[in-house]
Formats: C-alpha cells, structure tokens, sequence
C-alpha cells in the first residue's frame, strides 16, 4: 500500500458478490478449476465468508484459496473452514516485530501468527507462507520465515520484489508464479476487469463485453511472457 493512502473505487464500479460469483461460475464453466481469492486484502470486505459459500457452491472447482495478510485471520479462519475454502496463503516477510510493522506499516506480528495458529486450527490446508524477498532468499528476514516454515511444517515460497512499470520480475522460489512459461492464470480486479497478465495492461471488462467474452478475450490475449505495466499496482490487482 503507498504510505500517501489510496483513491477508493466509488462503489458502483465494484463488482457484487453475486457479480463475482457469475463470474466464477462462468470460468469454472468455461475449464477453470483452480480458484483464489485475494486483494488488497479480502478479509476486510463486509461479509467475505458469504463470498467463499457462494464460490465453494460451484461444482468444478478442484481448488479453492484465499491469499491474506493474516492480520484478521484469527477472527476469520473457523468460518472461512466453515464456508467452505480449503487452504491459505499468508504474506509473511519477517519474524522480527519491528520489521514486521514498518514493512507493514503499523502491523502486528503476533496477531498474524496467531492467525496462522487459527487457521491450523480450523483446518485450512495446506497454510502456505509468502515471503518477499528483495533479491535472495538467504536475507536476514527471509531466513528467519524460512526457519518458522520448517519448524512447523509450512511450505514457503519467496518471491523476488516486482516492479510492474519497470518490468522487473522472477520465479518465484517454491512456486509456480512468475514463469511465463507456464502461467495459465486470469485475473479478475474488485472493478471487473479480466487481466491475462500482471505485466501488461491489457483487461477485459465483464460488464461491458459479457463475462464469457471478457473471459475468451484474456485467454486469447495472454502474453507469452509479461514486459511491464503502467496501470497496475499489486494493491489493485492481488499477486
Ligand atoms: S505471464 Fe504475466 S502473470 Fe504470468 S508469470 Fe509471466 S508476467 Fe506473471
């Protein structure tokens, strides 16, 4: 998030639940099977386990996640088991406290272990970690993740900090994201946009092309691999 704060979409450019969940059905419909809910930060939105029911309704879907920044995990984690989501991702950067809150800006660490307790709890699995790391995962911050993920058993990924506008990116450590390769992913913003690549700007709108169209559209359009994005920022758009 920029420190100077954010311009918030007026309310009637955000998509319904039941926008999203037409949207949903329609991919699913259309092969999709893999499905993840992320942000900004989707436990902040009014009534997110309404959302997971509605998704984890659909028939066809083989994987159904949330990404989070754990923060309100531990208020949420029982009811999002509960509405069906399978498993989580959760950003975690640092073990330190005091990094952890100015990387975050005013964040409290312990309230995301927490989470991350809860959720184990509640039986979301497997809980997989996110670590941004500069340029290797032998940082100081991302040894120490590395060393809670081993202790308890959670896979991590580290995933090289981007910048969208100058196209700088990697594969992420761990993981899948990142290889052009391979990348099979869509992304729909909260505003309706269907984009085939972080590293681009092309998006389809479901609103004024149809959700099928706007779906067919961004397959069609998916890059063999991303160069840059000038309209993008990860707090619009989710990883
Ligand atoms: S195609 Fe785009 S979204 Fe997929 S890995 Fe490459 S840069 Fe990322």
């Amino acid at each position: 998030m920029p420190e100077e704060g954010l311009r918030l979409l007026p309310h009637d450019e955000i998509l319904s639940y039941e926008e999203i969940y037409q949207v949903v059905s329609t991919a699913v419909d259309m092969g999709i099977g893999k499905i993840r809910i992320t942000g900004g930060e989707p436990l902040v939105r009014k009534g997110i386990a309404d959302l997971v029911t509605m998704i984890s309704g659909i028939k066809g879907i083989t994987d159904f996640s949330m990404s989070t920044n754990g923060i309100l995990l531990e208020e949420f984690a029982a009811s999002l088991k509960e509405a069906g989501l399978q498993r989580i991702n959760v950003s975690l950067d640092t073990m330190d406290p005091d990094r952890y809150r100015a990387i975050t800006r005013g964040g409290d660490l312990e309230r995301v272990l927490r989470g991350i307790e809860a959720a184990k709890k509640a039986g979301l699995f497997p809980i997989k970690l996110n670590c941004v790391i500069r340029k290797t995962s032998g940082e100081i911050d991302a040894l120490g993740v590395a060393r809670f993920a081993t202790e308890r058993g959670f896979p991590v990924r580290f995933i090289r900090q981007m910048d969208l506008s100058r196209g700088q990116y990697g594969i992420v450590e761990g993981g899948t994201g990142g290889n052009c390769r391979i990348c099979n992913r869509l992304r729909l913003t909260s505003n309706g946009h269907i984009k085939p690549c972080l590293l681009n700007d092309a998006a389809f709108n479901v609103r004024e092309l149809g959700i099928r169209e706007a779906i067919s559209e961004a397959i069609r359009e998916k890059p063999e691999a991303g160069l840059f994005s000038l309209d993008n920022s990860f707090y619009h758009i989710g990883g």
